[in-house]
């Protein structure tokens, strides 16, 4: 058992579903308890599609365990094929129905319909949403794909995107214009729009755009080896990225390489010299593996941050996310537990978060600004505008997004300069945030200067006198913290119980070096 409050992912049946619900001509019958179909609401609201997943549900209740559920499952899949008339079913259990083992895949298969019917087999208590994803797709293609004749202009398949997939439905039309200026046409994009007879056309492409490695592999690992299609390897998250990919997709496809430089518009943002104060920004990236092993390069090297924290909640891509923060001197943090990567946020203070929702929630508990860079995500995620992140508009958006959240230089320098202003004071915080408080002074003193409080640090409490308190609120507020921080440690490592002016410059001093 483990106490949970808050999950990344769900179980691997909404994997499923994402898999299912961004398909056409596709049914999903699962067995499930009554209550389960809280998931439609995934889809319906938060990413606002207009019509129900095509999802039937046994939604068996407590009586029916007494009698015979399996009945109930060959009932719901007989009337799903007779009302929906799919080209294709998929079918498995949810978690509860796990433990009743039916066997949904045999029970459908001796049923005889007239249409491929997939199993699926989804470990709910050892495997979540983005394995249940990969693992559909995977067996939907396994199924349904053959080897067909190449088309005649050279093409290839955009792999990966779903439901539900934060910014799937505006990357594909980004890299579908890029491919389109190098001449390469889109056979098909699956599993998002695709039917169960474009599935098995994959295999007329020359080889396959892999958007997603937590959706996508398993399907194109088997492509790679039973219809010869290689895979591209890089995910064009950046701009760099983004020129890595070019260069990759010109040497599978044959063609020359081409890129419209004349839409890019984050590298002149950066060098710009309003970015100056960007620079050294310390930022903590925690996410999906391949959006944070995607935004920290883009954080260092394309808009001069500095990354001092790096993690993923997919254990699927712990081993490559261990050796990319190493690369950047870091230990990498594999994580489901968010209260584990809200103390890691705590212990390194950093001046920006770059995560998921749950991020934003802990950045707004810290004080400490944050850009959304992956799912989970919420409803204004779903954006009505056209927001990208690959490719060269994914790149643009991603520059304002992240740094809409900072304070910009400007402000910043007035906000430092002015702290006494009735109206520009550190407290007011940012004025694109509505005047509230975003200082990033966790645990911060009442701003009364002569009110000390005592502070606990791991190992004791030492007190602020009040006027080191005076001398820490000279510092810049979005730094304070973690000088606040640095203080402490340094006073409980001396054996201090009080901090004075001399022992804050003296920890200064120590830190400087
Ligand atoms: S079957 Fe799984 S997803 Fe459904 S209510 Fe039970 S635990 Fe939740």
């Amino acid at each position: 058992m483990k106490l949970t409050l808050w999950t990344y992912e769900g179980p691997p049946h909404v994997g499923a579903m994402r898999v299912a619900t961004c398909m056409k001509g596709l049914h999903y019958v699962l067995h499930a308890p009554q209550g389960d179909t809280y998931a439609d609401l995934l889809f319906t609201m938060i990413e606002r599609r207009n019509h129900r997943p095509p999802v039937t549900y046994t939604t068996f209740q407590a009586r029916d365990l007494g009698a015979d559920t399996a009945n109930l499952f060959k009932t719901a899949c007989q009337a799903a094929y007779d009302r929906f008339k799919p080209e294709a079913m998929i079918v498995g259990a949810s978690c509860t129905a796990e433990l009743i083992q039916d066997d949904p895949g045999g029970m459908a298969e001796m049923m005889g319909l007239p249409v491929p019917v997939i199993a699926l087999d989804l470990p709910s208590y050892q495997r979540k949403e983005n394995f249940g994803a990969d693992e559909t797709f995977f067996q939907i293609t396994r199924t349904l794909a053959k080897p067909i004749e190449k088309t005649a202009q050279v093409s290839c398949n955009l792999i990966g995107p779903t439901a539900l997939g934060f910014r799937h439905r505006d990357d594909i039309t980004e890299l579908t214009g890029m491919l389109a200026d190098m001449g390469i046409a889109v056979n098909v994009v699956a599993p998002y729009g695709a039917a169960p007879s474009d599935i098995a056309r994959l295999g007329a492409a020359h080889f396959n755009v892999l958007m997603y490695p937590e959706t996508g592999e398993s399907a194109c690992r088997w492509m790679e080896r039973d219809l010869g299609l290689p895979y591209t390897k890089t995910v064009p998250l950046g701009v760099g990225a983004t020129r890595d990919f070019i260069r990759e997709v010109s040497v599978l496809a044959g063609v020359p390489q081409a890129m419209d430089e004349d839409r890019l518009r984050l590298p002149w943002y950066s060098a710009s010299v309003d970015s100056t104060y960007l620079t050294g920004k310390r930022v903590f990236i925690f996410g999906d593996g391949t959006h944070a092993a995607a935004a920290a390069r883009i954080a260092r090297d394309e808009m001069g941050f500095e990354v001092v924290g790096l993690g993923c909640y997919n254990r699927e891509m712990a081993r490559p996310i261990r050796a990319l923060a190493k690369a950047y001197g870091l230990e990498a943090l594999i994580t489901d537990d968010y209260l584990e990567v809200e103390a890691a946020i705590e212990a390194v203070a950093p001046e920006m978060i770059l995560g998921t929702q749950m991020e934003r929630m802990i950045g707004k508990r810290l004080g400490i600004p944050c850009a959304v860079i992956s799912a989970p995500v919420h409803v204004q995620d779903f954006p009505a505008r056209y927001s990208p992140q690959m490719g060269i508009e994914g790149a643009n958006v991603m520059f304002d997004t992240w740094v809409h959240p900072l304070v910009m230089g400007l402000e910043e320098h007035l906000l430092h300069m002015f702290r006494d202003d009735f109206e520009f004071h550190d407290a007011a915080g940012a004025s694109h945030h509505g005047g509230q408080h975003v200082a990033n002074d966790a645990g911060s003193a009442p701003s009364h200067p002569a009110a000390s409080v005592p502070k606990e640090t791991a190992s004791g409490v030492v007190i602020w006198l009040a006027d080191a308190e005076r001398e820490l609120k000279k510092i810049p507020f979005f730094v304070r913290g973690k000088a606040r921080r640095n203080t402490e440690i340094f006073a409980t490592e001396k054996g201090l119980s009080e901090i004075g002016i001399e022992t804050l410059y003296e920890a200064k001093a120590y830190y400087a070096r």
